[in-house]
């Protein structure tokens, strides 16, 4: 699940698990080297205190903990400037000090910290970070524990924050760089007045508008081998194959690399397709935001799709047992999306009987909640 923080997202990057695992380790190997000693902790606030709190919380000998204060970052950018705002209030002389930190990438911090030691006289200054940027680090202090490596991304969560929001997440997010996308799926049976309604939303969201039935339909009026084989099926109300279709919309979408986001409409129809759509989202960074169904009684479908039929020249609009045919399929296939996209929260049920601009309206309020 994706984090947003003001004006940012963020991914999941490291999970809570991995993280204690970390801590675990290095707190093993701390208390395996400092095991004839009483060592006094030191943490630099504000982002190590989930790491020094889980960490004293493990560490399995007497110790001492302590807390100084220095502010180096604001925004997503270290700042060279290193603010000492709270410093040392106690006695370190001859004692071992070790310094946990949540995160070194530049090390300004790590050299401000040297700093405030130097006078200290203290035994010994060791440096315990869990995270580590090593492509970002332009210093050559020794860092003797390490919890993780990570590469050269801004991150949150678990103590680091973005303009003071994150710091409460107890697993870690990276910033997404890629642009946040809204995807909708519109939902419904022929003739709920999907087409019409995607034409509406698309311009005021921004939006590709991707239809697999016209789609379907631009290849067989091009007559190409896809519009063939497509024809084959759509003549007789059924589902064109999966793997036709699923190609075919990975195809649309590619077409559409800086899209804000898509209106899938007639797509997914089977959960095959579905899992297909989530995979092809993930792979942009990006996920199906809404499930928004126009829920019209059979009914009413029959008689609008037969007006239609009297303009729009599409064969499968003209004969009723075709119409009820493609509307039995719907209800058979297509469902158990409701099942699919409801399991996530992400289903959102309109009433699609009214007139054209309060459906709009309807579906505006779903969508504006995204
Ligand atoms: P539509 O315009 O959405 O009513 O689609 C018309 C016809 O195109 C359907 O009856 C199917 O034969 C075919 N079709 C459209 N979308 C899909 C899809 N996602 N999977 C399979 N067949 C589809």
């Amino acid at each position: 699940m994706l984090v947003k923080l003001q004006d940012l997202y963020f991914k999941p990057f490291i999970s809570e698990e991995q993280i204690q695992d970390a801590v675990q380790q290095m707190v093993d190997a701390v208390a395996n080297d400092l095991k004839d000693e009483m060592p006094i902790f030191v943490g630099i606030l504000n982002g190590s205190f989930m790491f020094v709190s889980d960490f004293v919380k493990k560490y399995p000998h007497p110790c001492e903990v302590t807390f100084i204060k220095l502010a180096s970052y604001e925004g997503v950018k270290s700042t060279e400037d290193i603010q000492r705002l709270i410093g040392l209030t106690q006695d370190l002389t001859d004692r071992t000090v070790v310094v946990l930190e949540d995160i070194i990438d530049s090390g300004n911090t790590l050299e401000e910290v040297h700093r405030i030691f130097k006078n200290e006289n203290v035994k010994q200054l060791i440096i315990a970070t869990l995270f580590y940027k090593p492509e970002a680090y332009k210093k050559d202090f020794k860092l003797h524990y390490v919890g993780l490596e990570i590469p050269n991304k801004f991150i949150v969560g678990y103590g680091l924050d973005y303009n003071g929001l994150g710091r409460d997440l107890p697993a870690v997010y990276q910033l997404k760089t890629t642009q946040h996308m809204i995807n909708i799926v519109l939902f419904g049976p022929p003739g709920a007045g999907k087409g019409t309604q995607a034409n509406f939303l698309k311009d005021k969201y921004d939006l590709v508008h991707i239809s697999t039935g016209d789609v379907f339909r631009y290849n067989i009026k091009n007559e190409t081998a896809l519009g063939t084989l497509a024809k084959s099926y759509m003549d007789k109300g059924e589902l064109v194959p999966d793997k036709v279709t699923i190609d075919m919309l990975k195809a649309e979408v590619e077409k559409n690399a800086d899209a804000k986001g898509f209106i899938f409409d007639g797509f997914p129809r089977t959960n095959a397709q579905a899992k297909a759509l989530d995979t092809l989202m993930n792979s942009k960074d990006s996920q199906i935001n809404a499930m928004v169904a126009l829920e019209v009684d059979d009914e009413v479908l029959v008689e609008r799709l037969l007006e239609r039929g009297k303009t729009s020249g599409r064969s499968d609009d003209a004969d009723e047992n075709i119409i009820r045919n493609r509307i039995k399929e719907y209800y058979d296939k297509t469902a158990i999306l409701k099942d699919y996209y409801s399991a996530q929260d992400k289903y959102f049920g309109v009433d699609g009987v009214g007139s054209i601009e309060a459906i709009t309206e309807r579906l505006s309020a779903v969508l504006d909640k995204l």
